[in-house]
């Protein structure tokens, strides 16, 4: 059995596959590694989670990268977790590219993984959650996690994020996307990217004003900037604006809130993580829940009682 502390010094040695290969082992529970990591828990909270969310082809992955290279240049370690939840393979060919591109600098001191559904249901909140404590451990100082925020899993890895980044595009016509998807409440900074392209002023303006009517107990500005991904314009501006919204975390007390919240969204992930498990792995529960759906469907039962007899079975000690 190795110790929390040997753990400790391979991940902050030298062994450059030490840190992936643990992240493997926790991302699929596996139990000697999920041994470690509770052990290495109260170390984890030094970290500054950041969430980059917004839509596909927003330019979030190539914003990344550029972002990363602007904070090596400040000579940070930084560590990206790239979660796609529409896709079924981890590491596949298009995270894969898009991985190479943010590891080019190829050092110990950007760490970058990628992690997808993988047909597991409503656990990806929970694996990236585990992914981040490692990697707060491992001395990361700032944890990227990118993501499209969709769907329960996106809001949810949303959630784990101290500061929380909503990436837009100008010309989308029929009004900005993350309007439209209540996004913008859990924005703490918005960006229109691609502001090489036309109608970037016209998008930020109303980012600002839709901004302006919503409500912030904390009397907060949202700042809304533009970059260039591509050339880096503006990117500097956006670390600039991380690291102040951090400063303002820890000045204000909010961090605690933040860092409740992001306990909620995890213990609750977790939590449907383990009923989908439960449901799917036990053979008797699945018998029990055909039996129930059965009852329900010649309407001897009603759908709530059924949820409230499993959830009791699934309570019970020796239960499914
Ligand atoms: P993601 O799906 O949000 O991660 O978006 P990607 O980073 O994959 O970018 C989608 C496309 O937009 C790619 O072809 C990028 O090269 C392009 N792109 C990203 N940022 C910019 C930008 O600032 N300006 C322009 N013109 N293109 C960009």
């Amino acid at each position: 059995m190795v110790t929390s502390d040997e753990i400790l010094a391979r991940l902050r040695g030298s062994d450059r596959r030490a840190l992936p290969r643990l992240a493997t082992l926790v991302e699929n529970d596996e139990p000697r590694a999920v041994a470690a990591l509770d052990a290495l828990y109260p170390l984890t909270g030094a970290a500054h989670r950041v969430g980059v969310t917004g839509p596909p082809g927003a330019g979030k992955s190539t914003l990344l990268a550029t972002l990363v290279a602007q904070i090596r240049e400040s000579g940070r370690k930084v560590a990206v977790i790239a979660v796609d939840p529409s896709s079924p393979i981890s590491g596949g060919a298009v995270l894969g590219d898009r991985i190479r591109m943010m590891d080019r600098h190829a050092d110990d001191d950007v760490f970058v993984r990628s992690m997808a559904s993988r047909g597991r249901q409503g656990g990806l909140a929970w694996a990236t959650a585990a992914v981040a404590h490692l990697l707060d451990v491992a001395g990361f100082p700032l944890i990227l996690i990118e993501t499209i925020g969709t769907g329960q899993d996106g809001t949810d890895i949303a959630a784990l994020a101290d500061t929380v980044v909503i990436v837009e595009t100008p010309g989308l016509g029929d009004g900005v996307q993350a309007i439209k998807s209540g996004l913008l409440e859990v924005g703490d900074i918005v960006v229109v990217n691609k502001a090489d392209q036309p109608g970037a002023d016209e998008a930020a303006r109303v980012l600002r004003s839709t901004l302006a009517l919503i409500p912030d107990p904390n009397a907060r500005q949202v700042p809304v900037l533009k970059t260039n991904a591509v050339s880096g314009d503006g990117v500097d501006a956006l670390l600039t604006a991380i690291d102040r919204h951090h400063a303002w975390l820890q000045d204000s007390g909010e961090l605690m809130a933040r860092r409740q919240r992001a306990m909620r969204a995890e213990v609750l992930a977790g939590l449907r993580a383990e009923l989908d498990r439960r449901v799917a792995l036990a053979p008797e529960g699945v018998s029990e829940l055909s039996d129930l759906i059965d009852r329900v469907a010649r309407r001897e039962l009603t759908p709530r009682r059924a949820i409230a007899n499993l959830a009791a079975r699934l309570a019970a000690p020796g239960g499914a």
